[in-house]
């Protein structure tokens, strides 16, 4: 606390991230990270942009990368918004988009980061509880809102929306900005960029964080119709006009390229999680069902935050969360090579087995 800090500081209360360990030979599966490495097109790409063109600016409208985009998913250049990781896009889209007289409308178990960011932009916002089984019932969704927001799959849980249940819930709410935040979308789930054309209040975000194996390059985009595009476009241009460097650029772009790639590497994700879900029940652990590259499990016999610190000791890290408190049971585990998990299940089988 500071008396030079504003008064917003003050009220603040941070998102915090998972942590990055300095130590070397941990078993990290506590950030949704891909274990395997970006395209060898990436590398090349961000390679090529270490030049004396760093002096120049890049590009502040993302043309080309944004052109890449839009013919990956089949629509306009005009619908796609490119930013600094997700996290950025989702900044800008609950100032543009989610900050109306209404509260916004979340998931009460869902990515930490949505209340922080009202929290920083002063937007009102209600928690919507999860079903028992930790499902997003769409029904609950229909009260006047401010707008609603979620990952598909959910974070952390992993949970799958069907592709009908958000048509359903577009249809009931047609007045306010719906974001679906598919993260984690490469990993088994439908896609809900097809809707955006029939529906003007739908906005799609992604990162290449996850399925692209790209979490250091800092790339996220957004799909919208147009005048949501402008909306983000706006708070964009009045924050920073070149949220992108030239290698961001370079290196998403090769990424999107090469689809082969990353559909092979979210395949082996897929593999490995099939078989760490089967091994980890064979343990007792209840799994949610997972559409994500990460599962969601409690054991009846184990705290979380125990098991959490007990795998810690033995250099493998996984995420807990403390509240709310009826996720505190969980651990998220992050999947990773196949040498990984089964280092990360071993470790449970001691562990569980007292
Ligand atoms: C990882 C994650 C993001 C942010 O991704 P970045 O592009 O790395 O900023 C957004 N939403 C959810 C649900 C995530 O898990």
């Amino acid at each position: 606390m500071s008396r030079y800090w504003s008064a917003v500081v003050h009220g603040l209360t941070p998102y915090v991230p998972g942590e990055q360990p300095k130590l070397a030979n941990l078993v990290k599966l506590n950030t949704n990270e891909n274990p395997y490495g970006p395209s060898p097109k990436v590398i090349e790409a961000v390679r090529a942009e270490a030049a004396d063109t760093l002096r120049l600016y890049p590009d502040p409208n993302s043309d080309r990368l944004r052109a890449g985009i839009a013919a990956y998913h089949g629509v306009d250049p005009r619908q796609v918004f490119v930013g600094n990781g997700s996290d950025e896009v989702l900044a800008h889209a609950f100032l543009a988009l989610l900050k109306h007289e209404r509260p916004i409308l979340f998931p009460d178990i869902s990515y930490s980061f949505y209340p922080v960011y009202c929290g920083l932009y002063e937007i009102a916002h209600r928690a919507v509880p999860l079903t028992d089984a930790f499902e997003i019932r769409v029904d609950d969704y229909r009260v006047p809102n401010g707008g609603i927001i979620f990952p598909n799959p959910n974070a952390p849980t992993g949970r799958l929306l069907a592709l009908g249940e958000i048509e359903r819930l577009l249809a009931g709410n047609p007045d306010s900005v719906v974001v679906i935040d598919e993260a984690y979308i490469d990993f088994g789930g439908e896609s809900a960029v097809p809707l955006v054309a029939r529906h003007p209040q739908l906005l799609v975000t992604r990162t290449l964080s996850k399925s692209h194996a790209l979490a250091g390059l800092r790339v996220g985009y957004a799909i919208g119709q147009p005048h949501l595009v402008e909306a983000l476009n706006r708070v964009k241009d009045s924050f920073n006009s070149y949220p992108l460097d030239r290698f961001a650029q370079a290196g998403a772009l090769a990424s999107i390229e090469d689809r082969a790639h990353v559909e092979s590497i979210c395949a082996k994700v897929v593999a490995t999680r099939t078989r760490l879900v089967a091994d980890m029940q064979a343990l007792g652990f209840e799994v949610l069902p997972s559409a994500a590259n990460f599962i969601f499990a409690r054991h009846p016999g184990h705290d979380g935050a125990a098991l959490a610190s007990a795998l810690r000791e033995r250099s493998i890290i996984v995420r807990h969360f403390k509240s709310p408190a009826r996720i505190a049971p969980f651990l998220r585990i992050t999947v990773g090579t196949d040498d990984q998990c089964r280092a990360l299940v071993d470790a449970l089988k001691d562990m569980t087995a007292c």
